[in-house]
């Protein structure tokens, strides 16, 4: 058999993870959270599978769900998505972005991808005969940012589309409102779509608000947003998800949708609806992992690594050139092997493999775990 995707290999986040659990490692590789979740999210899943939501619901999503999207949508980003032609319920949101870069790229399209880059963008893009744009992110004093007028530059009369994802894995920085205008000038006149992935939306510090491209009009009307259930209720191995567009982009994105899942579990449909009625379910969520990132970065100040900021995500970048000259991946390596504390290279998010000296700890961790992994950390 002829491969798809001969760059691919088994993820990052496999390896690192089976790496941690060998050798007894704190896993603060792939970006998890170690705590459960709300027990009334597990009754109200619970409830509904009694209450008989055990059959196929609709392939768009169940109305209770979609609805409770759209309404939390506007509350926040003041966006109002219709309930049944804009709002699709997916397979997490890997299932999301995937086919909505199906649906969209044709043989030959070219696909702008800022990197470092979330890794299912590429293979995806791939798969659908796209051609892979990559543009890299800058960074700086200020930590990284995205360098609009080399984005600008990468435009040709092939570009289908533009990734973004903000807040960002695994840089921990966020887009503000000022790169979405930059952005909007960039496609404004052209027929290029974007796809916004915004898995972690409710994980913005320090009081600054999540620029959500649905908040933005303009951009809004070529988009498909993409968020997920499984950051966002701590309860990531449920792979539940949403993607919102306009109607046009979203027939488009069904076409596809009802052919590789055609519909998504039922009794966490009803049950993440019941739940999301309460806005408390999703409020206090920057107050909640902030707090654990003050915490991770507090300890970390009394080690050798060098903090980057953290403005969103549940993820901590850091150099380490301080104590090693490693490359990335063996360093990370090296860390949960001797050190036993699990980390995720960033190297591993560009395509070419960049060096940067700098690892991705992930943070959504028990108080406990962070206290062990930061003990472990500051002796290095
Ligand atoms: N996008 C980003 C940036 C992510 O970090 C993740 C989770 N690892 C996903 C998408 C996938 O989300 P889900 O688990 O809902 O498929
Ligand atoms: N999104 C998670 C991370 O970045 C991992 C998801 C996965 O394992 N595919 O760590």
């Amino acid at each position: 058999l002829v491969t798809r995707l001969p760059a691919v290999g088994t993820t990052v986040f496999t390896r690192m993870s089976a790496l941690a659990q060998q050798h007894g490692a704190v896993n603060l590789g792939q970006g998890f959270p170690d705590f459960a979740c709300d027990p009334r999210l597990v009754d109200a899943v619970a409830d509904a599978m009694r209450d008989g939501h055990n059959q196929y619901p609709p392939m768009t999503g169940t109305p209770a769900l979609r609805q409770a999207i759209a309404a939390k949508i506007s509350a926040l980003y003041d966006h109002a998505y219709h309930v049944d032609t804009e709002i699709t319920v997916t397979a997490g949101a890997t299932q999301a972005l995937t086919t909505a870069i199906l649906c969209a790229v044709h043989p030959g399209d070219e696909v702008i991808v800022i990197e470092p880059a979330y890794d299912s963008y590429m293979p995806a893009i791939e798969l659908a005969g796209g051609v892979v744009v990559p543009v890299p992110m800058a960074l700086d004093d200020r930590g990284y940012h995205v360098p609009w007028d080399r984005v600008q530059a990468a435009v040709t009369g092939r570009t289908r589309m533009v990734v973004i994802n903000t807040p960002h894995n695994p840089t921990g920085s966020i887009l503000r409102a000022a790169d979405l205008d930059a952005l909007a000038g960039i496609v404004r006149g052209t027929d290029i779509l974007l796809l916004s992935d915004e898995v972690y939306e409710h994980m913005v510090y320090d009081g600054q608000p999540h620029a959500s491209v649905s908040r933005h009009p303009e951009l809004a009307a070529r988009a498909y947003v993409v968020s997920s259930f499984g950051k966002t209720y701590h309860v990531t191995g449920w792979k539940i998800g949403y993607v919102a567009a306009p109607a046009p982009l979203m027939v488009e994105f069904r076409k596809v949708h009802q052919y590789n899942v055609f519909s998504v579990n039922a009794p966490m449909q009803q049950g993440i609806a019941t739940y999301m009625a309460d806005p408390a379910a999703y409020e206090g969520l920057p107050a909640f992992y902030q707090h654990k990132r003050d915490l991770f970065r507090a300890g970390l100040a009394a080690s050798r690594f060098e903090l980057l900021p953290a403005d969103g995500t549940y993820f901590q970048c850091v150099r380490y050139g301080a104590i090693s000259d490693l490359p990335e991946a063996a360093f990370a390596e090296w860390l949960t092997t001797e050190i036993k504390v699990a980390a995720i290279p960033v190297s591993a998010f560009y395509r070419g493999g960049q060096e940067s000296g700098i690892v991705r700890f992930c943070f959504a961790k028990a108080e406990a775990t962070l206290a062990n992994a930061l003990e472990r950390l500051a002796r290095v």
